[in-house]
C-alpha cells in the first residue's frame, strides 16, 4: 500500500510530452477527460480530471470533454449534467470543447464500411454464447467463425440491412477481421457492432446499430485530435486493437495512448455499477450522500476542490497496477486545507447543561474570540456567555478515572476563553441520569486567565444555554469496514462489508448563535470536534443540519493499528 509523501510524485506521462515537444513530434497537446454518462463521477475520476486538465492547463493546450455515450441502455441525461456540475466545481474548463461519441456515429460506420471493402470486417450470424466459445482462452486459440468468410458484397450488403433495421437484437454483428489465434484474446476478431433498437439519448431512433467502446474510443480520440490519449492500465491490452484499427483506416490523427493506474482507496469501492448498486438498493441516501466516494457526496460532505486537488497531485500518476492509497491520506489533504479556510466556533453534540450558581440571573457578557488562528484576516467575532452553559456530557465524570482531566465533583476548569468553574452539585433523575451540573465561577479568571495564574488541566468549550440555537449533526464513519470491501467472504458480495455504524445523528447539539444563518456547504471547525459543513440539502432557515467533515485527526488509523 502506498502512504505517498508529500511532494509530487514524478509524472512519466509528463517526461512522454516533453519529449514529443522537444522532437516535433507535436507542437502543442490535445488530451480528453472520456466518461461514460452511466453514473456520477468519483475520486477515481477525479484523479483522471486533474491529469489530463492539469496537463493541458501547464502546457497551454487544450483537454476535450468528450462523453462516451455508445451504450443507450445505462445512459442519462442527469448523469451528463452531474459530470459536467464535478468538473467545473473542481475547478475545470472543456471551453467549447463539449464532444459526444455520438457526433461520430455517422463516420464510425463509414469507417466501419471502409474495413469492409478492404476485406478487415464481417457481419457474424453467431450469438453472443457462440462468440464467447469460438474465443478460446489465454492458453487456448480461438475458432474462425463459421461466417468469417463471406464476401466482401455479402458483408457490405448485411451491414447496411443491420443499419436499416431489418436485423432483431442480437442476431448479427460486426466483427474486425484479424487474428483468432492471436495470443492477445483482445485481437481475436472483436465485435465492432451490435444490433440494439434502443432510443439513444441524443441520436434518438436514427441507429439500431451501436458501436462497442472499443471500436469507439480510438477512433473518437483521432477525429478530435488528440495527441494524448491516456487512461487507465486496463486497456494497455487493447492498445494493439487501437492502433491497428488506426493503422488501417483513411486517419490523419493517431494519438499515442498512455496508461496509468487506477486509484483505489482503501475503505472504498470505487466501480461506478457497484455504487449505482449502493443508491438503487437504498444502501446510502443517494449518489450525493456524504459517504460516497463521488464527487457529489465529498463535497456534500464539505471535501474542497483544492483540497481534492492536491491530494491527486501528491499520490502522482505511476504504471504501476497496485495503487492503493489509504483513505486518511485523503482526509489528511482535507484537513489540512481547512485548518487554514475554517472558522473555529464552539459546538456541544451532547449537550448537559451547567448551572453557574453564583453568576448573576440576568447577565450576559461577550466574549471576543479570533476567527482562525491561522488567519487573521478571518477576524474575531463575540461570543455571549450567561450563567447557564451547554458543555459536552462526556467532558464530566461522577467518578473520573484516573486519566481524565475534565470536569468532576469539586474540580475546577477552564471553559474557553470565559471563566474558571468548579462543580458543586450533581443533578440527576429518578433513573439515576444526570440532568445538570452546578458550579461555581472566580469572576477573576475573567478570558480564562487567573491573576494567581492558577493552572487547571481542562478547557472545555461551551455554549450559552439561552442564546444556543438547535442544531442535527451527522457523524460519518467509513462506508465499509474492510480494508478491501471488494473481499468478501463465500457467497457474499462487497455489500456484506457495509459498515452498519457509518453514520450517527446526533439530534439535540446546541451550537453558537453566530451560526443561526449560517448557509449551505459553509464550513467551520467545531473546536475539539472536528471539521463540519452546513448540509446543502436538509439543512434549512430554522433547521440547522451540519455533516462532519472529517475529524481533527486521524483516531481510525491509529485504532486499527492497536
Ligand atoms: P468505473 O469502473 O468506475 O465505472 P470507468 O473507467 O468505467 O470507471 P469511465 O466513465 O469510463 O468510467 O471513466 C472516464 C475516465 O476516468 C476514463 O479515462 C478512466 O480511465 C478514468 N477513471 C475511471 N476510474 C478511475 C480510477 N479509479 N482512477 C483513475 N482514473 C479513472
Ligand atoms: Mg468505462
Amino acid at each position: 500500500m502506498d502512504t505517498p509523501n508529500t511532494t509530487p510524485a514524478g509524472n512519466f506521462v509528463r517526461d512522454i510530452i516533453d519529449g514529443d515537444l522537444a522532437s516535433g513530434k507535436h507542437q502543442t497537446i490535445i488530451t480528453r477527460f472520456p466518461p461514460e454518462p452511466n453514473g456520477y463521477l468519483h475520486i477515481g475520476h477525479a484523479k483522471s480530471i486533474c491529469l489530463n486538465f492539469g496537463l493541458a492547463l501547464s502546457y497551454k493546450g487544450r483537454c476535450n470533454l468528450r462523453f462516451d455515450d455508445t451504450n443507450p441502455i445505462k445512459e442519462e441525461q442527469e448523469y451528463i449534467d452531474s459530470i459536467k456540475n464535478d468538473v467545473r466545481w473542481l475547478g475545470f474548463s472543456w471551453g467549447q470543447t463539449e464532444f459526444y461519441a455520438s457526433d461520430y456515429f455517422e463516420q464510425l460506420y463509414e469507417y466501419a464500411v471502409h474495413l469492409i471493402k478492404a476485406g478487415h470486417a464481417y457481419v457474424d450470424d453467431l450469438n453472443a454464447d457462440q462468440i464467447r466459445e469460438y474465443r478460446g482462452t489465454l492458453t487456448e486459440p480461438g475458432k474462425n467463425s463459421p461466417h468469417r468468410d463471406r464476401s466482401i458484397e455479402e458483408n457490405l450488403d448485411l451491414f447496411e440491412r443491420m443499419r436499416n433495421g431489418e436485423f432483431p437484437d442480437g442476431s448479427k454483428v460486426l466483427r474486425a477481421k484479424i487474428d483468432m489465434a492471436s495470443p492477445n484474446i483482445n485481437m481475436r476478431d472483436p465485435v465492432m457492432y451490435r444490433i440494439l433498437h434502443a432510443h439513444h439519448h441524443r441520436t434518438g431512433d436514427t441507429w439500431c446499430l451501436y458501436p462497442t467502446y472499443d471500436w469507439a474510443h480510438g477512433q473518437s480520440d483521432s477525429i478530435e485530435g488528440i495527441t494524448h490519449s491516456i487512461c487507465t492500465l486496463e486497456f494497455e491490452d487493447h492498445r494493439p486493437l487501437y492502433n491497428w484499427f488506426l493503422d488501417n483506416l483513411p486517419v490523419t490523427s493517431h494519438p499515442q495512448q498512455i496508461e496509468f493506474a487506477r486509484l483505489e482507496l482503501t475503505y472504498t469501492v470505487m466501480s461506478k455499477r457497484k455504487l449505482l448498486l449502493l443508491v438503487k438498493d437504498g444502501h446510502v441516501a443517494g449518489w450525493d450522500d456524504p459517504r460516497m466516494p463521488t464527487i457529489s457526496g465529498l463535497r456534500r460532505r464539505g471535501y474542497t476542490p483544492e483540497a481534492i486537488r492536491t491530494f491527486c497531485d501528491r499520490i502522482g500518476v505511476a504504471k504501476r497496477k497496485d495503487s492503493t492509497i489509504e483513505i486518511s491520506f485523503l482526509e489528511d489533504c482535507l484537513r489540512e486545507d481547512l485548518n487554514k479556510r475554517a472558522l473555529r466556533v464552539m459546538a456541544v453534540l451532547d449537550p448537559i447543561k451547567v448551572v453557574i450558581d453564583n453568576y448573576p440571573e440576568d447577565k450576559t457578557e461577550e466574549f471576543e474570540t479570533v476567527n482562525n488562528p491561522e488567519d487573521e484576516s478571518m477576524g474575531s467575532r463575540r461570543v455571549p456567555f450567561s450563567r447557564e452553559v451547554y458543555i459536552e456530557r462526556d467532558d464530566f465524570q461522577e467518578e473520573p478515572h484516573k486519566k481524565f482531566f475534565r470536569l468532576a465533583p469539586g474540580r475546577e476548569v477552564r471553559l474557553k476563553g470565559a471563566y474558571f468553574i468548579t462543580c458543586t452539585n450533581v443533578v440527576k433523575d429518578s433513573a439515576g441520569n444526570i440532568t445538570e451540573l452546578h458550579c461555581t465561577y472566580d469572576p477573576e479568571s475573567k478570558g480564562g486567565e487567573t491573576p494567581d495564574g492558577r493552572k487547571v488541566k481542562g478547557t472545555l468549550h461551551w455554549v450559552s444555554a439561552k442564546h444556543a440555537v438547535d442544531a442535527e449533526v451527522r457523524l460519518y464513519d467509513h462506508l465499509f469496514r474492510e480494508i478491501d470491501p471488494n473481499k468478501a467472504p463465500d457467497g457474499q458480495d462487497f455489500t456484506s462489508n457495509l459498515n452498519p455504524d457509518s453514520l450517527r445523528t446526533l439530534t439535540h447539539c446546541k451550537v453558537e448563535p453566530g451560526l443561526a444563518d449560517a448557509s449551505p456547504g459553509n464550513r467551520f471547525q467545531f473546536l475539539r470536534q472536528g471539521y463540519f459543513c452546513v448540509d446543502s440539502i436538509d439543512s434549512k432557515p430554522g433547521r440547522l443540519v451540519f455533516n462532519r467533515t472529517v475529524s481533527l485527526r486521524d483516531t481510525w488509523s491509529k485504532l486499527q493499528k492497536q
